[in-house]
């Protein structure tokens, strides 16, 4: 049998056929590519000549060229497109490739050929991306336990799969103390509330098998709950159940779970040489110490808690108002916020979504690129995986730079949320590879189609980053596009939705879908002041839960952590009336597994720089000044992870980022 999977693309721009491409293909095709790539991976490192620059490092990035295409096609049809069949593969081949990519990071042999060429890396006149790649594939090694034998290495083991039955754990916790908790509510109790939210306690009845409407833990049922729900008593009941998760005693309590994890992080840490888990996990960031992370958070912290409490006054007085004697507590909070966002800053969905044709904001999208970059964009008449997906294909001055996919619309066998990835990344070597990038959303069928405003900042931010991959200008894939400090990643996809803000884009681009008019002024200014509504609340409980998670990881790890919780809480001055967005027992981002252990100030290190680079546009002489442009491309755009992130950032500010700009974007400025 022939698998076009394993065959030679001959296609325009050497898309994946995949009109001849079947799920059957799937599991044969990654068998054979795993196999090929390990045994390409021993002839490295069995290699009788003496390890170089070429024979080790780009030998070792040549390996596993069937797999990485085998698997950028499946888990784009994973995720955007799936089936019984696709998923049963996911189940299957995942501990096979994490077993895999263990085999590779555990081989001493080609561990001892990399450590030799980096050993000997001042006298191989190696270019600044050769040395950055050889550095990379040094650390990633070093950092996965490969320079650890005996004794070490044994403890290593036994530390990752112990940290991975606990992630798991403290996940499978939380969702049982999520599912196990309800409350029945009567129909007295439904009064007051709009009526999605009744229908949703209601239909969570009917899922429970309960004989009317309940109240569950899910945060789509929760929140709207506490924002709606007049009745004090019964909100407080409510928001106990919600902020006990994991913290319940008996077997699913992750106190101790989290404990647990925390003395094993550090004792990894140790083994591989760093003084503490934070060293070890912010050596790879842009942000690069503990101290920068504080420093950042601590900046936005005095200003977010100011007007934390300013709101708070405002909200307490709605409270007397009412007949309720203060103080205002947390289970007031969202009830008496909404109520002045109603008066304050109301915006008529219906009246809005006109302005926002799904057609008009791709070719928004688009236009801002042509003017800040020169791209240009031409639809493709290609077979793809579904027929709601559309290609284009990307051009500058008459070059070939990449396709782009959109595939716009939700559907029952796609991932929810949107995404974006690239089916092939920019590459010079070991040949010249233009990409092929795909995004990913789930809106709402139409005719026309009609995006709410957070849909067409999605639709923006996930361009931002097709655009990351689109100009990139590499020599190694390892580097291309996207592959940045996680710190750095959200930089072009966050910076990209500010001109879905610029007046001149709107005014072209948000016209009604009826009249064609563009929108008046007054409702582009409500929905501007929307989008920074309760900030200081939003800010707060983040970076309550930032500051938390960073003291976790920072020197001797806590035997208590609710005491350490407690503790930086108290440092804070934590208002009254706020709690952690997440509290260590259902701290998911950072106990169910390593990705935002450490890291999760991460997304306001990002929100920092875009607000503080789409400042220098302004600054410089408006979203489209060429000079800007140009910097955006060269320094951050086209570098990749060409360079540590930081200095890529000076580069194009001339300065690392300071919090103005985002103080300012969230309406927390003095
Ligand atoms: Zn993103």
């Amino acid at each position: 049998m022939t698998n076009p999977l394993l065959e030679t693309w001959d296609t325009e721009f050497g898309l994946p056929p995949f009109d001849l491409i079947e799920d059957a293909h799937f599991a044969p095709a990654i068998e054979a590519a795993m196999a090929e790539g390990l045994a390409e991976v021993e002839a490295l490192a069995t290699n009788a000549e003496a390890p170089t620059f070429e024979n080790t490092v780009e030998g070792l990035m040549k390996t596993g060229a069937t797999l990485d295409r085998v698997l950028g096609v499946f888990y784009n049809l994973a995720g955007a497109d799936s089936t019984d069949m696709r998923e049963e593969i996911m189940r299957e081949f995942s501990p096979k490739l994490a077993a895999h990519s263990a085999a590779i990071y555990g081989n001493q042999a080609l561990f001892a050929r990399i450590e030799q060429v980096w050993l000997a890396r001042d006298a191989l006149d190696l270019t600044p991306e050769q040395a950055r790649v050889l550095m990379l594939t040094h650390r990633g090694f070093v950092r996965a336990g490969a320079a650890l034998t005996g004794d070490e290495a044994a403890r290593m083991k036994e530390i990752k799969g112990r940290l991975a039955t606990l992630g798991t754990q403290f996940g499978q916790n939380l969702l049982a103390d999520e599912r196990d908790w309800q409350r029945a509510l009567s129909e007295d109790e439904l009064e007051g509330l709009p009526a999605f939210v009744v229908s949703a306690v209601r239909a969570a009845g009917k899922e429970r098998g309960a004989e009317g409407p309940v109240l569950t833990l899910s945060r789509s049922v929760i929140v709207p709950f506490l924002q709606f729900c007049p009745n004090r008593s019964l909100r407080e009941e409510a928001w106990r159940a919600w902020v006990a998760r994991g913290e319940n005693g008996g077997k699913t309590d992750n106190r101790g779970v989290a404990a647990e994890i925390l003395q094993l992080r550090a004792e990894r840490a140790k083994l591989l040489g760093y003084d503490d888990f934070a060293s070890y996990k912010l050596e790879t960031e842009m942000a690069k110490t503990p101290e920068a992370v504080r420093g950042l958070l601590m900046d936005v912290w005095e200003p977010a808690k100011a007007r934390a409490l300013a709101d708070a006054a405002l909200l307490e007085e709605r409270m007397v108002a009412d007949g309720v004697n203060g103080p205002l507590q947390a289970w007031d909070w969202r009830y008496y916020s909404e109520a002045r966002r109603r008066e304050e800053f109301a915006l008529n969905e219906a009246e809005l979504k006109p302005y926002f044709q799904l057609e008009n904001m791709i070719q928004a999208s688009f236009a801002c690129a042509n003017r800040l970059f020169g791209l240009e964009f031409r639809p493709l008449d290609v077979a793809l995986y579904h027929p709601d997906a559309r290609a284009w294909e990307v051009t500058r001055k008459g070059q070939h730079v990449a396709v782009f996919i959109g595939d716009y619309f939700a559907r029952a066998s796609k991932r929810s949320g949107a995404w974006c990835s690239a089916m092939r990344s920019q590459r010079k070597f070991p040949d010249v590879q233009a990409p092929i990038v795909v995004n990913i959303c789930n809106f709402a069928k139409g005719d026309p189609a009609l995006l709410s405003y957070d849909d067409a900042r999605t639709l923006f931010h996930e361009f931002g980053h097709a655009l990351h991959q689109m100009l990139s200008d590499v020599t190694y894939d390892m580097i291309s596009g996207t592959s940045v400090a996680r710190d750095f990643v959200e930089l072009p996809s966050q910076l990209y939705e500010h001109w879905l803000e610029v007046p001149e884009v709107l005014q072209e681009f948000a016209v009604h879908a009826e009249t064609g008019e563009a929108m008046p002024q007054e409702m582009l200014d409500k929905v501007l002041a929307a989008a920074t509504y309760d900030m200081g609340f939003q800010t707060v409980e983040y970076v309550a839960s930032a500051l938390v998670d960073l003291a976790f990881h920072e020197g001797e790890p806590p035997a208590d952590p609710m005491a350490e919780q407690a503790k930086v809480l108290a440092g804070l001055g934590m208002p009254e009336a706020i709690v952690m967005r997440h509290a260590t027992p259902h701290f998911a981002h950072v106990f169910t597994g390593d990705g935002y252990s450490s890291g999760y100030y991460s997304y306001m290190w990002s929100e920092v720089m875009d607000a503080d680079a789409f400042e220098a546009f302004e600054e410089a002489g408006g979203a489209f000044d060429p000079a800007m442009a140009g910097k955006l491309e060269q320094f951050i755009l086209s570098a990749g992870g060409s360079e540590e992130a930081d200095v890529l950032y000076i580069k194009f500010r001339g300065r690392m980022p300071g919090v103005e700009a985002l103080l300012k974007g969230r309406g927390l400025a003095a």
